[in-house]
């Protein structure tokens, strides 16, 4: 998909083009459709999704017949309201508002509490189209009747989950009993608590829901690292680094083939794994999931769709075996591991070939992700019959041995050849997401 297909004006994807934006990101494509569509929205997306944009360029396409080059504050009322819980975010969406509208005559303004609110109040009422804010001083404003809003056609809550946690819903509660009923409104929030789904309920007519990626604050414990590695080293820095660990961890590969082929090569080395993917059946994958949860296998292999819905507390690691080509699918793996405040690892194994998928993945989490040194291959790159006896081994492994008797581990291998790493890119048919939607609710609101 490009931004050109989004139907959005020339003025505005000239913008987005001198940012140097070559394609939207999920956020992007998923959201701009259904804002020009007049729908309102709920997306579960954190910052470094390209969010502010996802709003940002369909506000502006939608406000741009109502541009004036008028100097009369009457023709510049506020129609986009953008609230945001701190101030810092409120100044980091105006710039962007300013950046994506550059070249479209729409006046935007951001007000936050904090500094003398006389500063302020000249710039407001010369009249402003977009007007960017915190709750407490958009109520100041109001008192002091320096702002109206009874033209805002479109409201923006980002981080509607922060905003609740800091206790501005009282604030929010006053602030849409000023606003005109009809009007468009788009929610934005990590996290989908009970009370942000009731929010939600109150505030949103037949929301759509879109989901980009999950909490970030599960990211803010993980510890991100990266070795790099040649590709046909990968297998066994993956053995030794499982050996060292000693804990339990989900691989990441991007395809079922190499999900089956993996989980099959660390069970030769001696390592409880097995892999979950789309070409395994329903009890094939509940099965592996339990066995995981009960430590019974230490290493679950799997696809980013198979991963999509397991949600095991207290995940020690996740290893990116392959690196996913689409970096928001790092987030959701990562995100797997540091849940409700627990610490989390997150290791990557990168080839020389993914290389510039790794630079996505920096830009897009704003963040190098620190290089270290790959445990030395002791065992597993040798040949079976040289490797040391488990007995000299320096590092203790409390896994569980795998027993022939076992019938988990002695299952016939049955290579997969497509790829599900395809599904999740692809864009999908309306209907069918709307079919997912209470899925994904559900999702959310079981999990954060
Ligand atoms: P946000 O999630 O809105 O805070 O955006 C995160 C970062 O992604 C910002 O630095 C944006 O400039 C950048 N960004 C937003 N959309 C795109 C895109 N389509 N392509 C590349 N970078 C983008």
């Amino acid at each position: 998909m490009t931004f050109a297909s989004l139907n959005l004006a020339p003025e505005i994807l000239r913008a987005v083009e001198e940012e140097g934006y070559t394609k939207p990101t999920p956020i992007q494509a998923q959201a701009i459709p259904m804002v020009l569509d007049g729908r309102d929205l709920m997306a579960g997306a954190q910052t470094g999704t390209g969010k502010t944009a996802a709003f940002t360029l369909p506000l502006l396409q939608k406000l741009l017949p109502y541009s004036s080059t008028s100097a009369s504050p009457a023709r510049h009322p506020v129609r986009a309201l953008i609230l945001t819980p701190t101030r810092e975010l409120a100044i980091q969406v105006e710039e962007s508002v300013k950046t994506y509208g550059k070249h479209v005559p729409l006046r935007s303004l951001v007000v936050f509490g904090g500094v003398d609110i006389k500063t302020q109040t000249p710039h407001l009422m010369r009249g402003v189209e977009i007007l960017v804010a915190t709750p407490g001083r958009l109520l100041d404003h109001v008192e002091q009747r320096t702002v109206q809003l009874n033209q805002v056609q479109m409201l923006i809550l980002d981080e509607a989950d922060r905003m609740l946690d800091m206790g501005f819903l009282p604030d929010l509660k006053r602030i849409l009993a000023l606003l005109p009923k009809q009007r468009q409104n788009l929610m934005f929030s990590a996290t989908f608590s009970n009370d942000i789904k009731k929010l939600a309920d109150d505030f949103l007519t037949n929301p759509t829901l879109i989901e980009v990626a999950r909490s970030n604050a599960a990211a803010e414990n993980v510890t991100q690292k990266i070795f790099r590695v040649a590709q046909d080293e990968k297998h066994a820095v993956l053995a030794e680094l499982l050996r060292n660990e000693n804990s339990q961890a989900i691989v990441f590969t991007k395809t079922k083939l190499t999900a089956s082929r993996l989980a099959r090569l660390l069970q030769r080395d001696g390592i409880a794994a097995d892999a979950i993917h789309g070409d395994k059946s329903q009890q094939e994958r509940i099965q592996a999931l339990d066995a995981f949860k009960q430590g019974k296998i230490t290493t679950l292999v799997a696809t980013d769709v198979a991963a999509r819905g397991l949600d095991i507390d207290q995940l020690p690691m996740v290893i990116n075996y392959e690196i996913p080509h689409a970096p928001e699918d790092y987030v959701h793996r990562i995100g797997r591991t540091g849940r409700a405040g627990a610490l989390g690892v997150a290791v990557s194994l990168v080839s020389p070939e993914e290389e510039k998928y790794l630079k996505e993945i920096e830009k897009l989490i704003k963040r190098d992700i620190p290089q270290e040194e790959p445990p030395r291959i002791e065992r597993s790159a040798k040949p079976r019959s040289e490797r040391r006896p488990s007995a000299e081994r320096e590092t203790p492994i409390s896994r569980p041995a795998k027993k022939s008797s076992d019938p988990w581990f002695d299952r016939p291998y049955e290579p997969d050849a497509s790829s599900d790493a395809s599904i999740r890119h692809t864009p999908r048919p309306m209907s069918k997401q709307k079919r997912e939607i209470p899925a994904l609710l559900g999702g959310l609101l079981r999990k954060d």
